[in-house]
Protein backbone atom coordinates (compact mmCIF):
# COMPACT_ATOMS: atom_id res chain seq x y z
CA UNK A 1 0.00 0.00 0.00
CA UNK A 2 0.87 3.76 -0.75
CA UNK A 3 2.86 5.70 1.79
CA UNK A 4 -0.10 7.74 3.88
CA UNK A 5 2.22 10.40 4.62
CA UNK A 6 4.09 10.24 0.97
CA UNK A 7 1.02 9.74 -1.78
CA UNK A 8 3.27 7.61 -4.68
CA UNK A 9 5.85 6.40 -2.00
CA UNK A 10 6.36 2.62 -1.00
CA UNK A 11 8.46 3.36 1.58
CA UNK A 12 11.61 5.06 0.05
CA UNK A 13 10.42 3.51 -3.60
CA UNK A 14 7.88 5.50 -6.48
CA UNK A 15 7.74 8.80 -6.68
CA UNK A 16 7.77 10.68 -10.01
CA UNK A 17 11.40 10.92 -11.49
CA UNK A 18 10.08 13.25 -14.87
CA UNK A 19 9.95 16.47 -16.81
CA UNK A 20 8.21 19.27 -15.45
CA UNK A 21 5.69 19.04 -18.23
CA UNK A 22 4.81 15.30 -17.76
CA UNK A 23 4.65 16.25 -13.70
CA UNK A 24 1.29 18.16 -14.98
CA UNK A 25 0.34 15.22 -16.70
CA UNK A 26 0.49 12.67 -14.01
CA UNK A 27 -0.92 15.50 -11.25
CA UNK A 28 -4.10 15.85 -13.61
CA UNK A 29 -3.94 11.66 -14.18
CA UNK A 30 -3.62 11.48 -9.92
CA UNK A 31 -6.55 13.56 -9.66
CA UNK A 32 -8.67 12.02 -11.79
CA UNK A 33 -8.00 8.76 -10.36
CA UNK A 34 -9.14 10.26 -7.41
CA UNK A 35 -12.71 12.04 -8.91
CA UNK A 36 -13.66 8.99 -11.02
CA UNK A 37 -11.63 5.73 -10.68
CA UNK A 38 -12.42 5.15 -6.91
CA UNK A 39 -15.86 6.47 -7.48
CA UNK A 40 -19.20 3.74 -7.21
CA UNK A 41 -19.75 4.54 -10.49
CA UNK A 42 -16.95 3.44 -12.19
CA UNK A 43 -15.94 0.50 -10.11
CA UNK A 44 -20.35 -0.34 -11.26
CA UNK A 45 -19.39 0.25 -15.01
CA UNK A 46 -15.89 -1.43 -14.95
CA UNK A 47 -16.95 -4.55 -12.96
CA UNK A 48 -19.81 -4.61 -15.31
CA UNK A 49 -17.27 -4.95 -18.36
CA UNK A 50 -14.81 -7.61 -16.64
CA UNK A 51 -18.10 -9.34 -15.95
CA UNK A 52 -19.66 -9.47 -19.36
CA UNK A 53 -16.53 -9.00 -21.72
CA UNK A 54 -13.65 -10.55 -19.79
CA UNK A 55 -15.14 -13.36 -18.35
CA UNK A 56 -14.58 -12.86 -14.60
CA UNK A 57 -14.90 -14.16 -11.96
CA UNK A 58 -12.03 -16.12 -13.46
CA UNK A 59 -12.12 -19.79 -11.57
CA UNK A 60 -9.68 -20.74 -8.88
CA UNK A 61 -8.96 -24.46 -10.10
CA UNK A 62 -7.52 -26.91 -7.82
CA UNK A 63 -4.81 -28.89 -9.01
CA UNK A 64 -4.22 -32.09 -7.72
CA UNK A 65 -1.62 -34.25 -10.30
CA UNK A 66 0.43 -30.94 -10.35
CA UNK A 67 0.53 -31.18 -6.35
CA UNK A 68 1.95 -35.26 -6.62
CA UNK A 69 4.12 -33.76 -9.41
CA UNK A 70 6.00 -31.52 -7.44
CA UNK A 71 6.26 -33.45 -4.24
CA UNK A 72 8.12 -36.85 -5.89
CA UNK A 73 8.44 -37.95 -2.25
CA UNK A 74 4.89 -38.25 -1.82
CA UNK A 75 4.60 -36.65 1.65
CA UNK A 76 1.69 -34.21 0.84
CA UNK A 77 3.38 -31.47 0.94
CA UNK A 78 0.47 -29.49 -0.32
CA UNK A 79 -2.92 -28.23 -2.09
CA UNK A 80 -2.41 -25.96 -5.06
CA UNK A 81 -4.76 -24.03 -6.43
CA UNK A 82 -4.76 -21.82 -9.58
CA UNK A 83 -6.03 -18.18 -9.95
CA UNK A 84 -6.85 -18.47 -13.98
CA UNK A 85 -6.34 -15.46 -15.46
CA UNK A 86 -5.37 -17.30 -18.86
CA UNK A 87 -8.84 -17.89 -19.34
CA UNK A 88 -9.81 -14.15 -19.20
CA UNK A 89 -10.40 -12.62 -22.52
CA UNK A 90 -7.01 -12.07 -24.43
CA UNK A 91 -4.99 -14.69 -22.43
CA UNK A 92 -4.09 -12.98 -19.70
CA UNK A 93 -4.48 -10.87 -16.67
CA UNK A 94 -3.25 -7.61 -18.58
CA UNK A 95 -7.05 -6.87 -20.10
CA UNK A 96 -8.29 -5.77 -16.47
CA UNK A 97 -5.79 -2.77 -16.74
CA UNK A 98 -6.33 -1.96 -20.08
CA UNK A 99 -9.72 -2.04 -19.91
CA UNK A 100 -9.90 0.02 -16.94
CA UNK A 101 -7.24 2.60 -17.70
CA UNK A 102 -9.16 2.75 -21.55
CA UNK A 103 -12.63 3.77 -19.61
CA UNK A 104 -10.86 6.48 -17.07
CA UNK A 105 -9.28 7.83 -20.70
CA UNK A 106 -12.75 8.04 -21.97
CA UNK A 107 -14.08 9.89 -18.72
CA UNK A 108 -11.11 12.05 -19.05
CA UNK A 109 -12.34 13.13 -22.58
CA UNK A 110 -9.05 11.68 -23.99
CA UNK A 111 -9.23 11.02 -28.08
CA UNK A 112 -6.33 9.33 -28.52
CA UNK A 113 -4.60 6.06 -26.66
CA UNK A 114 -0.87 5.07 -26.38
CA UNK A 115 0.86 2.20 -25.11
CA UNK A 116 4.18 0.69 -25.07
CA UNK A 117 4.37 -3.42 -25.45
CA UNK A 118 7.28 -5.80 -25.13
CA UNK A 119 6.03 -9.29 -26.08
CA UNK A 120 2.91 -7.62 -27.37
CA UNK A 121 0.56 -8.47 -24.64
CA UNK A 122 -0.19 -5.19 -23.30
CA UNK A 123 -0.55 -4.16 -27.08
CA UNK A 124 -3.50 -6.59 -27.73
CA UNK A 125 -4.94 -5.85 -24.37
CA UNK A 126 -5.22 -1.70 -24.69
CA UNK A 127 -5.78 -2.27 -28.73
CA UNK A 128 -9.14 -5.07 -27.77
CA UNK A 129 -9.78 -2.23 -24.91
CA UNK A 130 -9.89 0.84 -27.49
CA UNK A 131 -11.84 -1.03 -30.32
CA UNK A 132 -14.58 -1.91 -27.90
CA UNK A 133 -14.76 1.91 -26.81
CA UNK A 134 -13.75 2.94 -30.13
CA UNK A 135 -10.70 4.75 -29.26
CA UNK A 136 -7.53 5.34 -31.51
CA UNK A 137 -4.47 3.44 -30.39
CA UNK A 138 -0.86 3.42 -31.58
CA UNK A 139 1.37 0.97 -29.91
CA UNK A 140 4.99 1.53 -29.28
CA UNK A 141 7.27 -1.69 -29.77
CA UNK A 142 10.77 -2.40 -30.13
CA UNK A 143 11.18 -3.24 -33.52
CA UNK A 144 13.57 -6.55 -32.40
CA UNK A 145 10.15 -7.68 -30.80
CA UNK A 146 8.09 -6.70 -33.58
CA UNK A 147 10.49 -9.13 -35.05
CA UNK A 148 10.05 -12.01 -32.39
CA UNK A 149 6.67 -11.35 -31.12
CA UNK A 150 4.48 -10.82 -35.16
CA UNK A 151 1.50 -13.04 -34.46
CA UNK A 152 0.88 -10.00 -31.70
CA UNK A 153 1.77 -7.43 -34.09
CA UNK A 154 -0.74 -8.76 -36.50
CA UNK A 155 -3.47 -9.26 -33.77
CA UNK A 156 -3.00 -5.39 -32.79
CA UNK A 157 -3.38 -4.32 -36.66
CA UNK A 158 -6.60 -6.79 -37.11
CA UNK A 159 -7.82 -4.92 -33.92
CA UNK A 160 -7.30 -1.36 -35.44
CA UNK A 161 -4.36 -0.47 -33.58
CA UNK A 162 -0.96 1.21 -35.46
CA UNK A 163 2.12 -0.10 -34.39
CA UNK A 164 5.36 2.06 -34.05
CA UNK A 165 8.04 0.33 -34.74
CA UNK A 166 11.03 1.84 -32.47
CA UNK A 167 14.55 1.50 -33.44
CA UNK A 168 16.34 2.91 -30.41
CA UNK A 169 18.89 0.99 -28.19
CA UNK A 170 18.27 -2.42 -27.35
CA UNK A 171 14.88 -2.09 -29.77
CA UNK A 172 13.27 -3.57 -27.17
CA UNK A 173 10.55 -2.88 -23.93
CA UNK A 174 12.53 -0.05 -22.29
CA UNK A 175 12.93 1.83 -25.84
CA UNK A 176 9.36 1.23 -26.26
CA UNK A 177 8.30 2.86 -22.98
CA UNK A 178 11.33 5.26 -23.06
CA UNK A 179 9.63 6.35 -26.68
CA UNK A 180 5.58 6.40 -25.53
CA UNK A 181 6.76 8.81 -22.85
CA UNK A 182 8.09 10.92 -25.12
CA UNK A 183 4.95 10.78 -27.03
CA UNK A 184 3.33 11.96 -23.69
CA UNK A 185 5.17 14.91 -22.97
CA UNK A 186 4.29 16.17 -26.50
CA UNK A 187 0.81 15.26 -26.66
CA UNK A 188 -0.48 15.56 -23.56
CA UNK A 189 -3.55 17.43 -23.83
CA UNK A 190 -5.06 15.10 -26.44
CA UNK A 191 -3.20 11.99 -25.16
CA UNK A 192 -3.95 8.87 -22.73
CA UNK A 193 -0.50 7.09 -22.08
CA UNK A 194 -1.73 3.50 -20.92
CA UNK A 195 0.54 1.84 -19.13
CA UNK A 196 1.01 -1.78 -18.97
CA UNK A 197 2.43 -2.94 -14.99
CA UNK A 198 2.70 -1.41 -11.76
CA UNK A 199 5.76 0.70 -13.25
CA UNK A 200 6.57 4.12 -13.85
CA UNK A 201 5.78 7.11 -12.29
CA UNK A 202 3.06 7.90 -9.84
CA UNK A 203 0.36 7.42 -9.86
CA UNK A 204 1.04 4.59 -12.41
CA UNK A 205 1.97 1.89 -9.95
CA UNK A 206 -1.02 2.46 -7.88
CA UNK A 207 -3.59 2.66 -10.27
CA UNK A 208 -2.71 -0.56 -12.30
CA UNK A 209 -2.39 -1.95 -8.66
CA UNK A 210 -5.87 -1.13 -7.80
CA UNK A 211 -7.02 -2.62 -11.45
CA UNK A 212 -5.54 -5.77 -11.22
CA UNK A 213 -6.07 -6.10 -7.05
CA UNK A 214 -9.47 -7.97 -8.75
CA UNK A 215 -7.02 -11.05 -9.05
CA UNK A 216 -6.41 -11.35 -5.20
CA UNK A 217 -9.96 -10.17 -4.13
CA UNK A 218 -11.67 -12.74 -6.01
CA UNK A 219 -8.65 -15.67 -4.70
CA UNK A 220 -9.54 -14.87 -1.17
CA UNK A 221 -13.04 -15.03 -1.80
CA UNK A 222 -12.77 -18.52 -3.54
CA UNK A 223 -10.53 -19.29 -1.04
CA UNK A 224 -12.24 -19.42 1.83
CA UNK A 225 -15.45 -20.85 -0.05
CA UNK A 226 -13.90 -23.74 -1.42
CA UNK A 227 -11.38 -24.56 1.09
CA UNK A 228 -12.89 -23.09 4.01
CA UNK A 229 -9.63 -21.15 5.09
CA UNK A 230 -7.18 -18.89 3.82
CA UNK A 231 -4.14 -19.89 1.74
CA UNK A 232 -0.87 -20.10 3.56
CA UNK A 233 0.75 -18.73 0.78
CA UNK A 234 0.50 -16.74 -2.93
CA UNK A 235 2.35 -17.19 -5.65
CA UNK A 236 3.04 -15.33 -8.41
CA UNK A 237 5.77 -14.40 -11.49
CA UNK A 238 7.02 -10.85 -11.26
CA UNK A 239 8.14 -8.66 -14.59
CA UNK A 240 6.87 -4.78 -14.03
CA UNK A 241 4.99 -7.18 -11.34
CA UNK A 242 1.12 -6.24 -12.37
CA UNK A 243 -0.04 -9.71 -11.85
CA UNK A 244 1.96 -10.19 -8.63
CA UNK A 245 0.74 -7.03 -6.75
CA UNK A 246 -2.75 -8.30 -7.72
CA UNK A 247 -2.57 -11.23 -6.32
CA UNK A 248 -0.53 -10.10 -3.05
CA UNK A 249 -3.06 -7.02 -2.48
CA UNK A 250 -6.15 -9.71 -1.58
CA UNK A 251 -4.37 -11.01 0.65
CA UNK A 252 -2.10 -7.91 2.40
CA UNK A 253 -3.98 -7.77 5.70
CA UNK A 254 -3.70 -11.47 6.08
CA UNK A 255 -0.27 -11.83 8.21
CA UNK A 256 -0.65 -15.61 7.86
CA UNK A 257 -0.72 -15.93 3.94
CA UNK A 258 3.07 -15.73 2.57
CA UNK A 259 3.53 -13.98 -0.28
CA UNK A 260 6.37 -15.21 -3.57
CA UNK A 261 7.13 -13.65 -6.41
CA UNK A 262 9.41 -14.99 -8.76
CA UNK A 263 11.52 -13.29 -11.62
CA UNK A 264 13.13 -14.58 -14.53
CA UNK A 265 17.07 -15.52 -14.11
CA UNK A 266 17.85 -16.11 -17.56
CA UNK A 267 20.83 -17.87 -18.22
CA UNK A 268 21.39 -18.18 -14.54
CA UNK A 269 21.84 -15.22 -11.82
CA UNK A 270 25.77 -15.61 -12.02
CA UNK A 271 25.83 -15.40 -16.14
CA UNK A 272 24.43 -11.58 -15.86
CA UNK A 273 22.09 -12.35 -18.55
CA UNK A 274 18.69 -12.23 -16.67
CA UNK A 275 15.50 -10.53 -15.80
CA UNK A 276 15.65 -11.02 -12.05
CA UNK A 277 16.06 -7.25 -10.61
CA UNK A 278 14.89 -7.43 -6.76
CA UNK A 279 17.02 -10.76 -6.77
CA UNK A 280 20.30 -9.11 -8.38
CA UNK A 281 19.81 -5.14 -9.24
CA UNK A 282 20.29 -1.95 -7.44
CA UNK A 283 18.17 0.74 -6.44
CA UNK A 284 18.03 3.28 -8.91
CA UNK A 285 15.80 5.08 -11.28
CA UNK A 286 14.10 3.93 -14.67
CA UNK A 287 10.98 5.44 -16.20
CA UNK A 288 10.17 7.93 -14.12
CA UNK A 289 10.37 5.56 -11.22
CA UNK A 290 12.69 4.92 -7.94
CA UNK A 291 13.11 0.77 -7.66
CA UNK A 292 15.26 -1.70 -8.06
CA UNK A 293 16.78 -1.88 -11.63
CA UNK A 294 19.47 -4.13 -13.53
CA UNK A 295 21.92 -1.27 -13.75
CA UNK A 296 25.83 -0.89 -13.41
CA UNK A 297 27.71 1.09 -10.53
CA UNK A 298 27.46 4.22 -12.66
CA UNK A 299 23.25 3.72 -12.82
CA UNK A 300 24.01 2.92 -16.73
CA UNK A 301 21.01 0.75 -17.52
CA UNK A 302 21.60 -3.02 -18.23
CA UNK A 303 20.08 -5.16 -20.85
CA UNK A 304 17.68 -7.81 -19.46
CA UNK A 305 17.16 -11.38 -20.81
CA UNK A 306 14.27 -14.11 -20.67
CA UNK A 307 13.37 -16.57 -22.97
CA UNK A 308 10.07 -14.86 -21.55
CA UNK A 309 9.46 -11.89 -23.67
CA UNK A 310 6.74 -10.55 -20.69
CA UNK A 311 9.16 -10.62 -17.61
CA UNK A 312 12.62 -9.11 -20.00
CA UNK A 313 12.54 -5.60 -18.47
CA UNK A 314 15.32 -4.38 -16.37
CA UNK A 315 12.99 -2.57 -13.66
CA UNK A 316 10.09 -3.46 -11.51
CA UNK A 317 7.29 -2.00 -9.88
CA UNK A 318 8.21 -0.12 -6.83
CA UNK A 319 5.67 -2.04 -4.41
CA UNK A 320 7.59 -4.95 -4.88
CA UNK A 321 10.76 -2.94 -3.90
CA UNK A 322 9.44 -1.86 -0.59
CA UNK A 323 7.70 -5.70 0.00
CA UNK A 324 10.88 -6.70 -0.77
CA UNK A 325 12.92 -4.49 1.73
CA UNK A 326 10.40 -4.83 4.28
CA UNK A 327 10.45 -8.65 4.22
CA UNK A 328 6.26 -9.18 3.76
CA UNK A 329 7.01 -10.77 0.40
CA UNK A 330 9.78 -12.96 -0.60
CA UNK A 331 11.79 -13.22 -4.18
CA UNK A 332 13.18 -16.19 -5.81
CA UNK A 333 13.62 -16.91 -9.44
CA UNK A 334 13.88 -19.54 -12.23
CA UNK A 335 16.15 -19.71 -15.33
CA UNK A 336 14.83 -20.61 -18.81
CA UNK A 337 15.09 -23.83 -18.40
CA UNK A 338 13.59 -24.52 -15.06
CA UNK A 339 10.84 -22.22 -16.77
CA UNK A 340 10.46 -24.61 -19.68
CA UNK A 341 10.54 -28.06 -17.89
CA UNK A 342 7.72 -26.23 -15.44
CA UNK A 343 5.57 -25.47 -18.80
CA UNK A 344 5.86 -28.89 -19.88
CA UNK A 345 4.81 -30.45 -16.25
CA UNK A 346 1.84 -27.96 -16.04
CA UNK A 347 0.79 -29.00 -19.69
CA UNK A 348 1.37 -32.71 -19.17
CA UNK A 349 -0.56 -33.36 -15.58
CA UNK A 350 -3.49 -30.58 -15.99
CA UNK A 351 -4.05 -29.96 -19.51
CA UNK A 352 -3.00 -26.66 -19.18
CA UNK A 353 -0.02 -24.98 -21.44
CA UNK A 354 0.47 -21.83 -19.30
CA UNK A 355 2.59 -18.34 -20.44
CA UNK A 356 6.39 -18.71 -20.25
CA UNK A 357 5.90 -16.10 -17.98
CA UNK A 358 3.93 -18.37 -15.86
CA UNK A 359 6.09 -20.80 -16.39
CA UNK A 360 8.66 -19.39 -14.09
CA UNK A 361 6.04 -19.06 -10.95
CA UNK A 362 5.36 -23.07 -11.45
CA UNK A 363 9.14 -23.45 -11.89
CA UNK A 364 9.90 -22.55 -7.75
CA UNK A 365 6.37 -23.75 -6.27
CA UNK A 366 7.79 -27.35 -5.10
CA UNK A 367 10.89 -25.54 -3.29
CA UNK A 368 7.80 -23.20 -1.48
CA UNK A 369 5.23 -26.22 -0.98
CA UNK A 370 8.49 -27.47 0.72
CA UNK A 371 10.33 -24.71 3.07
CA UNK A 372 6.47 -23.06 4.26
CA UNK A 373 4.82 -27.12 4.65
CA UNK A 374 8.30 -27.56 6.70
CA UNK A 375 8.07 -23.98 8.63
CA UNK A 376 4.65 -24.60 9.46
CA UNK A 377 4.48 -28.41 9.88
CA UNK A 378 1.81 -29.43 8.44
CA UNK A 379 0.20 -29.85 4.17
CA UNK A 380 -0.10 -26.29 3.10
CA UNK A 381 -2.36 -24.60 0.78
CA UNK A 382 -0.64 -22.29 -2.48
CA UNK A 383 -2.84 -20.36 -4.62
CA UNK A 384 -0.48 -19.46 -7.65
CA UNK A 385 -1.72 -17.16 -10.15
CA UNK A 386 -1.34 -18.40 -13.24
CA UNK A 387 -1.20 -15.42 -15.40
CA UNK A 388 -1.76 -15.99 -19.00
CA UNK A 389 -1.53 -19.21 -21.52
CA UNK A 390 0.92 -20.38 -23.89
CA UNK A 391 -0.27 -20.27 -27.18
CA UNK A 392 1.45 -17.34 -27.84
CA UNK A 393 4.54 -18.80 -27.02
CA UNK A 394 3.92 -21.99 -29.15
CA UNK A 395 6.94 -21.46 -31.48
CA UNK A 396 9.24 -21.22 -28.67
CA UNK A 397 7.79 -24.54 -27.10
CA UNK A 398 7.47 -26.87 -30.29
CA UNK A 399 11.00 -25.77 -31.01
CA UNK A 400 12.36 -26.56 -27.10
CA UNK A 401 10.04 -29.34 -26.27
CA UNK A 402 9.38 -31.16 -28.87
CA UNK A 403 10.91 -33.69 -30.63
CA UNK A 404 10.37 -33.10 -34.19
C1 LIG B 1 3.02 -9.38 -19.22
C2 LIG B 1 2.86 -10.68 -18.53
C3 LIG B 1 3.48 -10.96 -17.30
C4 LIG B 1 4.43 -10.01 -16.63
O1 LIG B 1 3.91 -8.78 -16.29
P1 LIG B 1 3.55 -8.39 -14.79
O2 LIG B 1 3.24 -6.94 -14.88
O3 LIG B 1 4.76 -8.69 -13.94
O4 LIG B 1 2.40 -9.21 -14.39
C5 LIG B 1 3.24 -12.16 -16.67
N1 LIG B 1 2.44 -13.10 -17.25
C6 LIG B 1 1.84 -12.88 -18.44
C7 LIG B 1 0.99 -13.94 -19.01
C8 LIG B 1 2.03 -11.67 -19.12
O5 LIG B 1 1.41 -11.47 -20.31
Amino acid sequence: MQDAQRPGYFGQYGGRFVSETLLFALDELARKVDEIVKRDAFQTEWRGLLTSYVGRPTPLTETARLARAIDPAGKHLARLFLKREDLCHTGAHKINNAIGQALLAKKMGKRRIIAETGAGQHGVATATACAMFDLPCEVYMGSEDVRRQAPNVGRMKLLGAKVIPVESGSRTLKDAMNEALRDWVTNVDTTYYCIGSAAGPHPYPELVAMLQSVIGEEARAQSLTQTGSLPDGAVACVGGGSNAIGLFRGFSSDASVALYGVEAAGHGIASGQHAATLTAGRVGVLHGSKSYVLCDEGGQIQEAHSISAGLDYPGVGPEHAHLKDSGRARYLSATDEEALAAARMVARTEGILPALETAHAFARVGAIARELAEARGRPVTLVVCSSGRGDKDLETYLSRLVDS
